[in-house]
Order: C-alpha cells, then structure tokens, then sequence
C-alpha cells in the first residue's frame, strides 16, 4: 500500500533531487568538503526505500557506522550529511525538493523502523513539521530569531503545549533557558530559568548524558525539578541538541497528561534536534565569523596604520580612531600607566567630530594624574577587568563616575593595556548617548584593539629606543672610527670634539687634558668655543665643573649655570654644561665638557652618551700618547742604529738578514740592496756577510757570543787597503712569549785596536830594549868605575858623559811616557798665552845643533823675520818642533840636510821640516801619528825609537787647534808640517 501512495508522489520529484544531490555532492566534495558518512548511502537508501526494496536498505544500513549501534541513528547521520550538502548548495528553500526530501527521509525511516522493530511511526503532521522546521532554520544565521522560530514551530506544527530550548552557557556547568512557548505565551516571563547541569532537572540530566528521555510521570522521577509557575506539569520529553559530540542544549517539551509521549514523538523530536542543533552551531559559528572579520578588518586596519607610522602621536591617534568608530562612540583616550609616578598619562585622544559631541574628554593629553584621583583608571588597573558605565543614569559599576562625565559624556567602557602580564595603561571610550549600552562584543572588541594598543605603544617605545640606541651607536662607531685609526694625538683629541658636538647637537665641546706635573687641566681641543676662552681655561684640580668632575672623577652637570656657584664664567653664553671625566684604568686624564646656550639641555640620554664617548676616546688619546712614545722611542732607537759606530745586523728566524746600518754596509764595502733579504748562510753569498753570520762560538757574557773574522780588502785592484778585523756580538731576540724571533749581530771594528795591541807588543819590546841598552851600558860604565877600573881620569870623564847621555835618553823616553799619559789623561791644562814660534824654533834649532853637527847634517833655517804670536803652551811647542827636527835628524843619514821653515798662510802660522832622509812609504803615512807606531823596514837600517814622538806632537798640535801632516818619497826625504791658528 504504502509504496502505490509514495510512488505517484515523488515520481517528478526524484530524478530531479537525485541530480541536485548528486551535483552539490560533487561540487562540496571539489571544495574539499568531507563528511562522516557517504552522502550517497542515503540516496540508495532513499532509493531503496521508495522501491520498497526492503533488502536494498537492509543492505545499506549494514554499512552504517560501526559506532551507530542504532540503525535509526545511522538514517538520522545520513540524513544530516545530505542536508549539510544541500545547505551550501543553492537549492531554493521553498522549492518542493526540500518537500521531496523529508518524504524520502520519512519514506527510509517508515521502511527501516519496520524492519528494526521500531513500534512507533510518526504521524504525517510531525512528518511534516520536520520538513518546515528543517527548511526554517537552514536559512536562519540569527541564533536568537532561530530559538524563536524553533519553539513557535515545536508548538504550532508539533502541537506540543510546553515547549522549551535551552542552551548551555560557555562554561558547560549551567543550562539557561533561551526560548519556550507554554500554550503560545512567552515563557518564563519573570526570572530566567537556569538549571545546573548534571544536577536539576530532566533537562539538567539529558544535558549532562546526552541522551534524551521521556518521563511518563515526573512525580515519581527523582531528577525532575517543577518550575514554579507550571505546578501542573505531569510528563516531559527531551532530547540533547548535538553536534559532533558537542552537547549545545535541550529540547524539551512538557504535557499537562500523563504518559504524553511516545516513542514516534521522541523521533521526531530527537530528528528536529539534530536538525537545530546544526542550525544553532552555524548561526553562532556565523556570528562568530562575522565579528571576527569585523574584529580582523579593524585590527588590519588598526595595524596598518600602525606599521605605517612610528611615530607616537600620529599612531596612538590613528589607534583611537580606529576604536572609536569600531565600537561606534563619540570619543575615545588612551593613558599610560607610570609605575614609578604611580600617575596616569594621557597620551592620545580622538573625538568624533560632531555638533552635539562634547569638543573634549576629561583627561588632558600629557597631564599626569595621580593614580588615587582618577577613579576610573584605579579601578581598571586594580581589577584588571573592563569597567562599563553604561549611561550616567545608570548605577554603573563606578563608586563616583563624575569626573569622567562633567564635559558631558554619558557612557564610558575602559579596558586595561596589557603587555604580557603587565598591565601598561587603559583605553577609554565615552559616548555622548544615555541610552548607550556595551555589549559583550564590543567589550571584546574594545579589548582586543587595547591588545594591539598595547603592542604598538611597545613597538614604539622600542623603536623609538631603538632608533635612540642606533643613534648612539652610529655616532660612537663614527667616532670609534674616526679616532681610532689616527695616532696624531692632536688631530684625535679634535675629531673627539667634532665628533661629540655633531652627536649631541651642542653648542660647544672641548677637551681638557691634565698636565701630570702641573696637576692643571687645559684645554687642548675645542669646537664652538671662542678661542679667547680656549685659552685663558686653565682649571687646578676642583677648580670649576670641569675641574671638580675631575677631581671627584664623576659627570657633572650643570642645568642652569647662572645658578650654580661653582661655575667659573669665562663664556656668558653658556647656560647648560655637562662636564665627564677621561679616565684610562682609574687615572684621570681629563674631562670633556659640552655646553648649551640653554638651560637644562642635556638629559640621562646625553650624559650616557658623553661617557661613553669619554670612555672611547681616553683610549685613543691614550693610544695616541702611546704611539707617539713608541714613535720617539723607535726614533731614537733608529738615529742610534743609524749613527752608531759599531756594524748591526738583524736576522730572521731562517736566517735572512731582515735589518742593517749604515755602519755594517761601510764595514763590509757592501749597498744595503746587496745584504737586505740574504739568505745570510745559504749558497752564493758574499764572503763577507757569510764571515758576518757565521755562528758565533765564544761566550763572550750571558747571551752573548762572539766571534771574529778578517775581511779581505773588497777593493784589491784599487788603493793598498789592509784587511779588517772584525769581532761579532750575537744575541737571539726573542719575541713577548719567549720564542726566538731572530738574532742581532753588532759588528765591532777592531782593527785599529788589534794593530794597537800589536803595536803595543812591539812597543814592550822596543821599550824594553830602549831602556834595557842605556841602563845596562849605565850599568856597565858604573860598574867599571865603582871597581877603578879605568885607568885615567880622562877615560873616566868620557865614561861619565856616555852615562849621563844614556841617563838623558832614559830621561827624554820616560818624558815621553809621561807627556803621553798626561795627553790622554785630559786632566792637565795646556797653557794659553801668546807664543812666538820664531823665538821657540830657533831655541830648539840650536840645542838640536851639536846632534845634527856630529852626524855631519847641515840644519838650514829659512824663517821670516817676524811672526804673529800664537796662542798656546810654549814648552809643550816646543815640544812638538823638537820631535819634528829631532825625527829630521834621527832618520837622515850622514851628510844629508835638514831644513825648517815657517811662514804665515791664511789666518795659520806653518812651520815646515823636511829632511833628506829614508822617506815613508804611501801606506804608512797616516799611521805614523798613532802611538807606538813605527815603520818596519827590512831593506833600510833605520833607528830605533818608540813611536811616540809623532803620536805626541798630533796630540799637542790637536789640542792648539792645529793640524799636522806629513809627505815623502821613499828614498828622497820626508816633509812634515804643523799649522797652528794665529790672529
Ligand atoms: P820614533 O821616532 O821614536 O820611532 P816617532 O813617532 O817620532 O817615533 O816616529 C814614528 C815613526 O815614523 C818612526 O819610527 C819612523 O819610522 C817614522 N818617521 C818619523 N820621522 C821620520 C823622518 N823624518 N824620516 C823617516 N821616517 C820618519
């Protein structure tokens, strides 16, 4: 029967809903929509049932969920899936579809409760009724017209005289009455109706289950609370409001009768919950939606203003307007919190222009008001919450609203700022409107934006440190770099100044350096100031700002410098001074002043910035004082490496030759090119420089060996040069850790100190033998007299006279030591009186006579008649001519001549003695003056003697500022000459 009534009727209508099924299923499935069954089980279902094809939906319900334990709960899923599927489709809402759906949906629950022994079908009206309601609410997006809507539809198309729908709260702990009818009146006028859940009621129970119940009798139903206006209320039915396992709410209905519902009922019932529920969750997740695309537009546009500006005022402004016209009021403040002041800040304002908008809020911006008088922002801050006062007729929250409300305002809503945990300061919204109520929405609203609030002015603050910081520190690397790569203290000390006055924006900067010895600080740079100040600022220790900053070694800071005693005025125009002292390791070595024509100029910020700055540049001045040491040290070092006598010769660690003087390239007659870079050992390397850094093999003192060697002639074609002897002093260098970075070899010319020695040896046997002849023929003489020996007196008389020869000879040697050692002494004084030499050569001339007389040598003079007196030692002149004529005559053999001269020349008197003598070879005659010299000569007999007395007359004629020299040819005489300066 019942398939001949379904089939006429849904015959046009199916194909058509099957197509529209099919399509929104393949076009949600293209959105990637999922659901938990397949909403094609129910068209084969629906299929199924309208063929009659019981087997067919038996099928098709064994594929059910194996959660679903009941069948009809697997229909009543698969249901929801489809109508979710067409929801989103654009399936009109009034279209005999939706009516051909809920008799297909009807169709496979009549077929499935007969084969599931579910007893009771419902009726047609209910059928229906579930068919209207699904269609209502499915386009219904307002949660409370869908309550409405719901409860009119429980109680006009189910025909139930009590019907309720409660939701649960955000808790989940209470259930509250949202909507209900009882006999078409609204229900529960007076008091909401609120139970808890789990604990009172049917309602309570089914909502904390989450299964329905139907109470046949509620007076014998322990969970059953009575509402105290419905006392005759006998049976109730409800079922859970479900989606996905959330439980959202109850829909209850309740019955004056006995036993009112059946199970058919508690289908239908339980059917249109799940239908609701689905509604309610999208309504609100809709709503939800909507105020967070509200939300998010705002906070984007929030943001962006935010992003595009950071600069304080212009961004708290744009933040104000924002909330302003988010939640719709006549203006809105924002405050900052200062802890440390315990006061509010005002520090952005907005108001919506309007006529009959109060032209200002209660709170000015920039004016701080203590914590304790304001009311509204102790409240807020103490609670941490939200404070509403909606409308000033209103009791409100607030203990005494009224300051905030005196310009005219009638509603405020402020919410703290919060940063992190702290809470920073609050935004306040006022509204000109009595009747201006906030809503939870807008309270959330308001908060989130205060977030965001929050976090700009933070992102502020930092940048705005931030940008302070890189200020800083972009002018310190400046001066970092500027000083520390110049080592002119001078020039260091004026880019400090520079470099300051350009990062603090000062009128003035300068530098004071502490004199060590004086204890005074002077100024020594200086930018800005006028130079007459520069100079006459000189400051003892405790004198002025600068001096006491340096005394008491800490920044000093004069704010007004008109009222400040200890200020030294030298410049009127200066009203604000900072002065930091320069220190490096705890010595004071100066102080940096800045100054400002203004009082009160410089802050924390400039006074961090100053010591910093004082802090960089006591290293460069410390660094430039440094280098200049260094500088003058290695200056010193190189004009004494430069000029000093001895060779000096640096090797590497391998041994190349990295350093030498002037000194060592002479010694060895080598350019500094040839020795510079040598591998000094290596293969090909001039004999000389390998003779150099050989390694040294006696210890000559602690670290110090010495070797030494002969160097060949470098020249042997050219004049006779005799070879050097040179001693080595080796030292290793090693470098601060010890290891050993090179070595020094200092090159000591010992070759006039060796022919010295060798002289010296000559002259101990000569000397010997010169006193060892007189004193033994003495002896002798002596000796033949003391034993009477000699026979006549005559004879006797002649022996005596050789003695007395031989005892003046001894006499005239021992003179000559003694005028040595005196000579070199340097402690006896050489006279200075006028000297005429004409007088001395002749007095020497004759004394000298008799000798040149016995050797047969004719003694010529050839003397002016007269000459100027030179000033100096007569006896120590004559001296020097008697040795000149005496060597004359020594050396000329018999028969030969000698002749003096003298004559004026250029401002010198020259006295000449040639001789007719051996002559001296070339090579000999620059060293006949140096002592113990003597020529050695095999071919040639020459005389005996000391080599003393031309080393001697040198000494004499040198101390008169003269100069003696001599020439000869071998074999044709010998001329010296001595020039002596006269007037
Ligand atoms: P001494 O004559 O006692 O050896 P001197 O200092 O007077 O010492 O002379 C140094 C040397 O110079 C002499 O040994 C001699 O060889 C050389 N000499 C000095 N005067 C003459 C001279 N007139 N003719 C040749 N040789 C001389």
């Amino acid at each position: 029967m019942a398939e001949t009534n379904r089939q006429p009727l849904l015959d046009p209508v199916w194909p058509r809903l099957k197509t529209w099924l099919t399509e929104a299923i393949s076009r949600a499935r293209a959105r990637g929509e999922t659901w938990p069954v397949q909403p094609e089980l129910w068209t084969h279902m629906a299929e199924a049932a309208l063929a009659g094809d019981r087997a067919g939906l038996a099928d098709c319900l064994s594929q059910r969920d194996e959660t679903q334990t009941d069948p009809l709960d697997a229909v009543a899923t698969q249901f929801e899936t489809v109508l979710d599927v067409l929801s989103a489709s654009d399936l009109p809402p009034d279209s005999d579809l939706w009516r051909g759906l809920m008799v297909c949906q009807g169709a496979i629950l009549a077929e499935a409760t007969r084969f599931t022994n579910f007893s009771a079908q419902p009726s047609v009206a209910q059928l229906r009724t579930l068919i209207e309601v699904s269609r209502e609410i499915i386009a219904i997006l307002n949660p409370e017209t869908l309550v409405e809507q719901v409860v009119a539809l429980m109680y006009q198309s189910l025909g139930y005289e009590y019907v309720h729908l409660f939701l649960l709260d955000a808790t989940g702990q209470r259930i509250i009455l949202r909507g209900g009818l009882w006999q078409g009146q609204s229900a529960d006028p007076g008091d909401v109706r609120v139970l808890r859940v789990g604990e009172e009621g049917i309602v309570g129970w089914v909502a904390a289950r989450g299964q329905p119940a139907i109470v046949a009798d509620v007076g014998s139903d322990a969970r059953y609370r009575p509402h105290p206006a419905l006392p005759h209320i006998r049976s109730e039915m409800a079922v859970p409001l479900r989606v996905g396992g959330r439980i959202l709410g109850v829909l209850d209905v309740q019955s004056d009768q006995l036993d009112a519902f059946t199970e058919a009922d508690l289908f239908v019932l339980r059917a249109l919950a799940d239908q609701v529920a689905i509604a309610i969750d999208n309504a609100r997740l809709h709503v939800s939606m909507r105020r967070r695309l509200h939300e998010q537009t705002v906070l984007y546009e929030t943001s962006a203003a935010i992003s595009a500006n950071l600069d304080a005022d212009t961004v708290l402004r744009a933040i104000a307007a924002k909330l302003t016209e988010a939640v719709s009021v006549g203006g809105c403040t924002i405050s900052r919190w200062d802890l440390e002041s315990d006061m509010i800040i005002p520090v952005a304002e907005y108001l919506v222009p309007s006529s009959d908008n109060p032209s200002r809020t209660w709170r000015t911006i920039g004016q701080a008001m203590p914590l304790n008088n304001d009311p509204v922002a102790s409240q807020v801050l103490q609670t941490n919450r939200p404070a509403l006062v909606a409308g000033r007729k209103d009791k409100g929250m607030l203990a005494d609203p009224s300051p905030w409300g005196s310009p005219g305002w009638k509603a405020l809503l402020a919410v703290p700022l919060h940063l992190e945990s702290r809470i920073v300061g609050l935004v306040e919204l006022y509204d000109r409107r009595p009747s201006r109520q906030f809503s939870a929405d807008e309270v959330q609203l308001c908060q989130a934006l205060a977030h965001q609030t929050a976090m700009a002015m933070e992102r502020i603050r930092l940048f705005n440190e931030t940008r302070q910081r890189l200020s800083e520190v972009s002018e310190l690397y400046v001066l970092a770099n500027e000083i520390a790569t110049n080592l002119n203290l001078a020039e260091v000390l004026d880019a400090i100044v520079r470099a300051i006055q350009r990062a603090l924006a000062c009128r003035g900067c300068c530098i004071f350096l502490l004199d060590e010895t004086s204890q005074t600080l002077e100024i020594k740079a200086a930018v800005g100031l006028k130079l007459k100040w520069r100079d006459a600022a000189r400051l003892s220790l405790g004198e002025g700002i600068a001096g006491r900053a340096a005394a008491e070694a800490r920044p000093i800071y004069v704010t007004d410098t008109v009222q400040d005693p200890d200020y030294i005025f030298f410049d009127q125009e200066v009203r604000s001074l900072l002065a930091v002292p320069v220190q490096v390791k705890g010595r004071m070595i100066g102080v940096i002043n800045v100054d400002e024509r203004v009082p009160d100029a410089f802050g924390p910020d400039q006074e961090r910035l100053l010591t910093i700055a004082a802090a960089q540049a006591a290293i460069a001045i410390e660094n430039a004082r440094l280098f200049s040491q260094v500088l003058s040290e290695k200056q010193r070092t190189d004009a004494i490496i430069r000029y000093m006598a001895d060779g000096l010769l640096m090797l590497d660690r391998r041994g190349v030759v990295v350093s030498c003087n002037p000194a060592l390239t002479t010694m060895l007659g080598m350019s500094r090119q040839d020795i510079l870079g040598q591998q000094a050992l290596g293969p090909g390397v001039d004999h000389r420089l390998r003779a150099i850094c050989e390694p040294a093999t006696v210890k000559e003192r602690t670290g110090v060996l010495a070797h030494e060697v002969e160097i060949p002639p470098s020249e042997p074609e050219g004049e006779v040069v005799t070879p050097r002897r040179l001693r080595i002093f080796s030292t290793t260098v090693n470098d601060e850790v010890g290891q050993p970075m090179g070595e020094v070899r200092v090159v000591h010319d010992v070759t006039k100190e060796r022919e010295i020695e060798e002289m010296k040896d000559e002259f101990f046997s000569t000397i010997s033998h010169e006193l060892r002849t007189p004193l033994s023929s003495i002896q002798g003489f002596v000796r033949l007299i003391l034993e009477d020996e000699v026979p006549d007196e005559e004879t006797q008389r002649e022996f005596l006279s050789i003695i007395g020869r031989q005892a003046e000879q001894l006499g005239q040697l021992v003179n000559n030591l003694l005028n040595i050692s005196r000579l070199e002494s340097g402690i006896f004084k050489m006279g200075r009186e006028p000297v005429h030499l004409l007088d001395v050569l002749q007095r020497t001339v004759s004394k000298l006579r008799s000798i040149a007389q016995a050797k047969n040598i004719a003694v010529e003079t050839k003397l002016p008649s007269s000459l100027p007196p030179v000033i100096g030692d007569e006896g120590w002149l004559e001296q020097v001519i008697t040795n000149l004529v005496g060597n004359a005559i020594k050396f000329t053999p018999e028969g030969g001549t000698v002749r003096i001269g003298a004559r004026q020349s250029n401002g010198e008197l020259v006295v000449e003695v040639s001789d007719t003598g051996p002559g001296i070879p070339a090579d000999a005659l620059d060293k006949i003056f140096t002592k113990f010299y003597r020529v050695v000569d095999d071919s040639s007999e020459r005389p005996e003697g000391t080599g003393l007395g031309l080393h001697i007359a040198r000494q004499i004629v040198e101390l008169h500022g003269g100069r003696i020299w001599a020439e000869s040819c071998v074999g044709q005489g010998s001329t010296f000459w001595f020039a002596l300066p006269c007037e």
